[in-house]
């Protein structure tokens, strides 16, 4: 018999999100806590009344103070994240069968494993524990990664701001085996370079393949510019398809010294049509302006400027001034593929903020096309939060 868990119960009347399978426990809505559970420890949340309602982690210095792992009666251990985990990796077998082979293997809330991500780029996996209950499992998760997979590395990103609120230091290591030099993945016939130890989350945005396909299917003959350019994901998808020139703009030197690799690396690809510029997107769509340059089209993917709904307001004002600007530069009868990340801002908001964006540029323009994330990054109907990811085709009239 495992020994007895600690229990939280809910104050009474706050158990209705998790009777809707929703995976936070929010601290004020706790009524009281049976002893003191370690960081990551397992708990067992019941209702006012005693009933059982889920299995969870508990992460004593977050305001989400406890998050699922379990609705049903389970044992949570290293055979539970085993299993969790091959679900996860099964899951995604349809989208490796097409010659991806970059793919999210594990989507933390959405795959029910909270604050546990894990992308897979050929042969290495790159994890990130983000949560107090995903680092006690370490082992386990890392094992059952190693497993499931066969990589022939598994590398920890756990480098995020967010282990911060969860009290964890963060951490960069190779956990398991030798990295390859270089780390590369295919999509769609182009090869990728990856800096799974230093880039951005775990090296790459997976979550814009299928909007990279979009967005590469309009660039053929066209002037393309690629605002927030990264490791130039959007930039090779448009050469491929015979983009005529593709201006790429970030602000990162070693993010464009990658793309540029990654370039030179597909020898089918045609880089004097590329053209990479180290800057400030804001500064540098004004100075494109008043060079008189205009594209055909442009593609605006910036970083998160409203993580939560607290910053929605100053966020709103930075994705309106780029969209203003981006609308000004577009040729009449262009496409701009606009995007935001920010978990703060909904389509909706999303979509009245590129309107008056183009009120104020003085452009009329309507949505054509919707962008979301891959199907490898999946939002459980029970998780809203984990719909990040929109983006809308506007096309200029
Ligand atoms: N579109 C990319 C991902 C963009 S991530 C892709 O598909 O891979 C956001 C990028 O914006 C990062 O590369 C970061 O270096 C860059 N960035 C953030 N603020 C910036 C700014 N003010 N000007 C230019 N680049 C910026």
């Amino acid at each position: 018999m495992p020994a007895r868990l600690p229990v939280v119960r809910v104050k009474p009347g706050r158990d209705r999100s998790l009777r809707q399978r929703h995976p936070w426990l929010f601290s004020g809505a706790i009524g009281s806590v049976e002893g003191a559970p370690a960081s990551g420890a397992t708990v067992e949340i019941r209702a006012a009344d005693g009933e059982p309602l889920a299995l969870a982690a508990w992460s004593p210095s977050s305001q989400i103070r406890a998050r699922v792992w379990s609705f049903a009666p389970a044992s949570i251990d290293a055979s539970f994240f085993a299993t969790c985990i091959r679900r996860a990796v099964a899951a995604r077998t349809g989208l490796q069968d097409v010659g991806h082979t970059g793919v999210r293997l594990v989507h933390g809330e959405s795959d029910a494993l909270p604050g546990v991500i894990a992308d897979r780029y050929g042969d290495v996996v790159v994890v990130q524990l983000l949560s107090a209950g995903a680092e006690a499992w370490r082992d386990a998760i890392v094992d059952a990664l190693a497993a499931a997979t066969s990589a022939r590395a598994i590398v920890e990103r756990s480098d995020a701001d967010v282990r911060a609120l969860e009290g964890l230091a963060p951490r960069v290591a190779i956990v398991r085996g030798t990295l390859p030099e270089p780390v590369v993945f295919r999509e769609r016939g182009i090869e990728y370079l990856v800096d799974v130890l230093h880039g951005q989350k775990t090296g790459f945005y997976l979550d814009q393949r299928d909007n990279r396909r979009i967005v590469g299917d309009r660039a053929r003959g066209r002037q393309v510019l690629n605002a927030f350019c990264y490791t130039g994901g959007f930039t090779l998808a448009c050469l491929a398809q015979n983009a005529a020139r593709v201006v790429s703009v970030d602000s990162s030197a070693p993010a464009l010294e990658l793309a540029r690799a990654s370039l030179a690396r597909n020898a089918t690809l045609d880089a004097s049509r590329a053209e990479w510029i180290e800057a400030d997107v804001f500064a540098e769509l004004r100075r494109l302006r008043d060079a008189g340059a205009s594209f055909d089209l442009i593609v605006l993917d910036p970083p998160k400027f409203a993580p939560t709904a607290q910053h929605a307001a100053r966020a709103a004002r930075a994705y309106k001034d780029i969209n203003l600007w981006a609308l000004r530069l577009l040729a009449p009868g262009g496409h701009l593929a606009t995007f935001s990340c920010s978990g703060g801002i909904d389509v909706a908001l999303f979509r009245k903020i590129v309107a008056g964006a183009a009120l104020d540029a003085r452009v009329d323009a309507s949505v054509v096309g919707h962008f979301a994330a891959s199907a490898d990054h999946p939002v459980a109907l029970s998780f809203p939060e984990g719909e990040y990811l929109k983006g809308l085709l506007i096309r200029k009239t």
